[in-house]
């Protein structure tokens, strides 16, 4: 048996094994995440590859079940993209942003899908939505208020584990972090939703029918909601 490592632009790290036994091409997901292409021995490594290719979408959808890895090219936020790169001369892990390129500098002592690289890069990504947040959530945060004449004393932005947003009584305002990465009118609403507690601080019926005097798919934006949780997105594009 022989194989090769590849690493492949929107799929990631892909091995191609060549047995004398196989007889055909086979594809599998591995629970680490190990993308595995199975070639009979005669076949082409480009053939693999191809294969690999024309099935990114089956590729994506088995490693949404299991744990996404973060890898390049990969959306961070609303502005930037990853890249990581690996280095000999490097002892520590290193970044940058240069023309909306969330650089990583990783270390060749670790595999970028070690755990321990995972959770650097992880630990990278959050600070970046962070700053990124701070930024966009705020000059968002004041379009809406001024559109809806909803004031709001001030602003957080905070790594929450199960909500979007909340408001307390004097006006102050937070916001999840991971925010940033839904689409604008989903952030749209949840901003909106914030503005409306400063005048309606439960969800009553007032509450409501402001809402919906302020939008008018109020019910079709909660069930949007739905789909996404408070995590990194990591998705494959
Ligand atoms: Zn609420």
């Amino acid at each position: 048996m022989s194989f090769k490592h590849f690493e492949l632009k929107d799929i990631g790290k892909v091995t191609i094994y060549k047995k004398r036994s196989n007889k055909s091409l086979k594809i599998s997901v591995s629970q680490d995440n190990e993308i595995k292409i199975s070639l009979p021995i005669w076949t082409p490594y480009r053939i693999g590859l191809d294969f690999a290719k024309k099935n990114k979408s089956w590729i994506k959808d088995n490693l949404s079940v299991r744990e996404k890895v973060f890898i390049s090219n990969q959306p961070v936020g609303k502005t930037f993209h990853l890249e990581l790169i690996q280095s000999e001369s490097l002892k520590n892990f290193r970044s940058k942003i240069k023309n909306q390129i969330l650089y990583i500098y990783l270390p060749a002592s670790h595999s970028i899908y070690s755990e321990f690289a995972q959770e650097k890069i992880k630990h990278i990504i959050k600070e970046t939505l962070r700053q990124e947040a701070d930024v966009l959530i705020k000059q968002r945060l004041d379009l809406i208020s001024k559109q809806t004449g909803l004031n709001y004393q001030d602003l957080r932005i905070k790594e929450l584990k199960r909500r979007w947003g909340s408001c307390d009584t004097k006006g102050n305002i937070t916001i999840n972090l991971y925010l940033i990465q839904l689409p604008w009118h989903l952030i749209d609403y949840v901003l909106l939703h914030e503005l409306v507690h400063t005048i309606h601080m439960s969800h009553d019926s007032q509450f409501w029918d402001k809402m919906n005097s302020l939008n008018d798919d109020v019910k079709g934006l909660r069930r949007e909601m739905k789909k996404y949780k408070p995590i990194i997105y990591n998705q494959i594009d």
